[in-house]
């Protein structure tokens, strides 16, 4: 288009929302991500003190003194473990706690519901945790060289298995009432053919969020709206909405990001069998430690958070990048720039909208807002005549 300017019309878009808020956005997201890494860090020294003090080995020796008795040893010395872990972690958690009922609006922080409602919460998941690891090291002595075979896959099964039987088994009307005739059915009904969606009807949700929906197999797709979104948005926002998700049905993304999570599941078996010889020497483990005995349970636990670490910025890339393919589809198929750039404006809510390079690596599972409106209207630039 002759004369549009792509970088002023997307600094419009983002000036629609309020300074104040981007500014206090911007401070708290930085803060948000940085602790958590911070967190990660801490939480990984922590398991190198609890091999430090060599507490562990020592509850292993008096359980065994007598006879091996190794179920009651792996169980014995995983619960010690987690719960030396969970109480040495908690000041860093009320440190969180108390800068998060800093702001405005929440409530105050008190010690004692905190020590109490932590402690209360975790217990139980701890004990399930323990008994899960006492089979977990049940398994590392009966098959030595493939247990991480036999344990990621069956729980990289499960993790695939969570996220994409859910989408691909919501494809029928499931009890929810057609959207009446109008012109939000036919946007979305335009946007349906255009991309080819095996769906002859579209559902309406009775929930107030602006919202939409695209699910189901490759044979039959499951096309919701919300009714928040029948009533604020407009057919351009509805177009360009649906259009995005679309793009996902299109290229199978929830398939995608179900492989890649079960793949990296697995991977973090395989790198707690195979790296932990080296984590061990590292870490200052006693010479001759395997990975079979639960008192090297902090050095399994120290590979296993460095793994989830890295692989959250490995499945947020990958989201970051199927998520800008869902907008070039919807561009594409829905040719609505400035639908798709409100309807991301206006489900902004509180992540910095231009973060530096590194935060957004590490920590952004959707690419940036002004990235997104910017993408937009490029596209807007580049077709319009
Ligand atoms: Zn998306």
């Amino acid at each position: 288009m002759a004369g549009f300017d792509a970088q002023a019309a997307a600094a419009a878009f983002l000036a629609q929302l309020p300074p104040g808020a981007l500014e206090q956005a911007r401070l708290h997201a930085r803060e948000a991500h940085w602790s958590s890494a911070a967190g990660g860090a801490l939480a990984i020294l922590l398991c190198w003190l609890i091999l430090r003090t060599r507490i562990l080995e020592q509850l292993k020796a008096w359980i065994e003194r007598d006879r091996p008795r190794p179920w009651l040893a792996s169980l014995v010395c995983a619960a010690a473990g987690l719960l030396c872990f969970a109480i040495l972690i908690a000041p860093w958690d009320a440190l969180i706690a108390w800068r998060q009922s800093l702001a405005p609006g929440a409530a105050e922080f008190d010690l004692k519901d905190f020590v109490i409602g932590t402690f209360g919460a975790e217990l139980g998941p701890l004990a399930l945790l323990a008994v899960l690891l006492a089979l977990l090291y049940a398994l590392v002595r009966t098959s030595p060289r493939r247990w991480w075979l036999w344990a990621g896959g069956l729980f990289g099964a499960l993790a695939f298995a969570a996220v994409w039987l859910p989408y691909v088994l919501a494809s029928g009307p499931a009890g929810l009432s057609p959207l009446p005739p109008g012109p939000a059915r036919t946007a979305v009904m335009q946007v349906v053919q255009a991309a080819r969606l095996p769906a002859r009807n579209v559902y309406l949700e009775p929930g107030p969020a602006i919202d939409a929906d695209v699910t189901g197999s490759p044979w039959a797709a499951r096309v919701v709206i919300t009714r928040g979104m029948l009533e604020q948005a407009s057919p351009a926002e509805i177009r360009a909405g649906v259009g995005h998700l679309a793009g996902h049905f299109h290229y199978g993304d929830e398939l995608s990001l179900a492989l890649v999570l079960g793949l990296l599941v697995l991977g973090g078996f395989f790198a707690s069998h195979r790296l932990f010889g080296p984590a061990a020497r590292l870490m200052g483990a006693r010479p001759g430690r395997t990975e079979s005995d639960p008192a090297s349970l902090p050095v399994m636990a120290a590979v296993t958070l460095v793994w989830i670490g890295a692989s959250g910025v490995v499945f947020n890339t990958f989201d970051r990048l199927v998520n800008v393919r869902a907008d070039q589809y919807s561009l594409d198929h829905a040719r609505e720039p400035d639908g798709l750039a409100l309807s991301l404006v206006r489900a902004w809510r509180d992540d910095d909208v231009d973060p530096p390079r590194l935060d957004e690596i590490l920590f952004y599972d959707h690419p940036p807002l002004k990235s997104r409106v910017l993408h937009a209207m490029t596209w807007k630039a580049r077709r319009a005549p």
